[in-house]
Formats: structure tokens, C-alpha cells, sequence
């Protein structure tokens, strides 16, 4: 139950590895507890995922024998199951649009079921058996749609259909160096670095690389770039997140 995101500059411009950022996130997030992880990285215009039950030492042998692409932009998962058992498939990541996008989840989404249906009529089929996919399903639907291509406003337009609790991280193949997320009644954190920024469920997942950080409210949006992050509510009205300096020792 952990959620790292990362957006930085590419390698040659100083930036850091993604998998290696989201990775020892999920290790300071360990404490947390956790039954699966995974994380998905933005290369080449496309999306890669690897995900894995059980302690993150799996993960990390299945990354070495399948290793992921070098890449700027990553999310990355501690799942604690609620919807679902503790399997590889139900291992977020979860994909949308095709495989062009990459969602992650904290929390409960009470009204997945009426969701899943109504996105079955539509034609989508589901892999797992978690309240999660019907987010990264519906994202995509709604990037595809009504969202034109903004996964900014796609994910607003998400999080307002959605009942419970949720701090939901994505990445898409067509918006290289974005990682868009969403909550509600469940924590998530900016960190604020140079030529990177962050988000976590809380500090530790980015203490490593900054000290600079910014509390969200409730009912929130908040898109990262390497060079900025905007904040809204889900109507997509601007709001302000409020900075505070980390202070204690990791
Ligand atoms: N409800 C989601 C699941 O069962 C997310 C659980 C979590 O918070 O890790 O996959």
C-alpha cells in the first residue's frame, strides 16, 4: 500500500533512472505493508510494465530477467488486496486504452461493479479481478473521448465518477514525461526536485531525492513534469498546493 511517481529529465540531461527512483520509493513505502508491487515506465513511446506477488525481491528478479527499458518517466505500486487475491495479473499495474496507459491504486473504489458493467457494454473486456482496472479502463475510455487527449482532464473526468477511497497515479504512452494522479480520502505528496518531481504516498517515497514537498487537499488533481506540477480540483478548477520543507531524519 504504497504509490511512487517520478518525471525527470532524461539521463543525458542529468536525470535519474525511473525504475531505479520508484524502486527505492517502494522500498522506504515497504513499512507500510504489501502483498504485491510493480511499476510501469513511459519508453519509446510506449508503456512497460512488470509486476509481481509477493515481497519486492520478486520484483526485482523479474525485472533483472526481463529488464525494462531505460526511461525519465515511472510509477511504481505496493498492493495490499482488497478486491481480488494477491496474484501476479491482480498486481497493479493495470492497463487502459489498449495498453497505452498504466494505472495504479490505493484504496477502494466502492462502485466498481456498476462501472465494470456499464465499460463491459461498451465492449471492454477486464483481466483481473480488481476494483482497479475499471479506473485504468475508464481512463482510458475517457482519453479517448470526452478527455480529447488530455490526460490531465481525462483523469479529472475519471475521479469524478468514482465512489470511495482512492489515490490513483498514470502514465500514458502519447504524453511522454507526465505522470497524472488523483485522491480522495487517501494520502499523496508532491516532491519538488531540480529538473524532477515527485509523488508518494507520503515523504519517505522520495526522501532520498528532495526535501521540498507539497500537501494536497481532498478531491484533488495534480499533473507532474520534470519541470512543474499543476494542481485542480476534479472539476478542474486551479488550486494551490502548500509547500513544506521535510525535516526529519530518513
Ligand atoms: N483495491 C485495490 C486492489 O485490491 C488496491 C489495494 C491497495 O490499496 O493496494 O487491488
Amino acid at each position: 500500500c504504497g504509490i511512487v511517481g517520478y518525471a525527470g529529465l532524461s539521463a543525458d540531461r542529468g536525470g535519474h533512472d525511473a525504475v531505479d527512483v520508484v524502486m527505492e520509493g517502494l522500498r522506504r513505502l515497504e513499512y507500510r505493508g504489501y502483498d504485491s508491487a510493480g511499476v510501469a515506465v513511459v519508453a519509446d513511446g510506449e508503456i512497460s510494465s512488470r509486476k509481481k506477488a509477493g515481497k519486492l525481491v520478486n520484483l526485482v528478479e523479474e525485472i533483472a530477467a526481463h529488464p525494462l527499458p531505460a526511461s525519465s518517466t515511472a510509477i511504481g505500486h505496493t498492493r495490499w488486496a482488497t478486491h481480488g487475491g494477491p496474484t501476479d495479473r491482480n498486481a497493479h499495474p493495470h492497463l487502459g486504452d489498449e495498453g497505452r496507459l498504466a494505472l495504479i491504486h490505493n484504496g477502494i473504489i466502492e462502485n466498481f461493479s456498476s462501472l465494470r458493467a456499464e465499460l463491459r457494454e461498451k465492449g471492454h473486456e477486464f483481466l483481473s479481478e480488481t476494483d482497479t482496472e475499471v479506473a485504468a479502463v475508464l481512463l482510458g475510455e475517457i482519453f479517448r473521448g470526452a478527455g480529447e487527449g488530455d490526460l490531465t482532464r481525462s483523469m479529472q473526468l475519471t475521479a469524478s465518477r468514482l465512489e470511495g477511497a482512492f489515490t490513483l497515479l498514470a502514465v500514458h504512452a502519447e504524453v511522454p514525461g507526465v505522470v497524472v494522479a488523483a485522491r480522495r480520502n487517501s494520502p499523496l505528496v508532491v516532491g519538488l526536485g531540480e529538473g524532477e518531481n515527485f509523488l508518494g504516498s507520503d515523504v519517505s517515497g522520495f526522501i532520498d531525492y528532495t526535501r521540498r514537498a507539497v500537501e494536497l487537499e481532498q478531491d484533488q488533481v495534480v499533473t507532474i513534469t520534470p519541470e512543474s506540477y499543476s494542481v485542480t480540483d476534479f472539476a478542474g478548477n486551479a488550486a494551490e498546493g502548500r509547500e513544506f520543507h521535510v525535516d526529519w531524519d530518513a
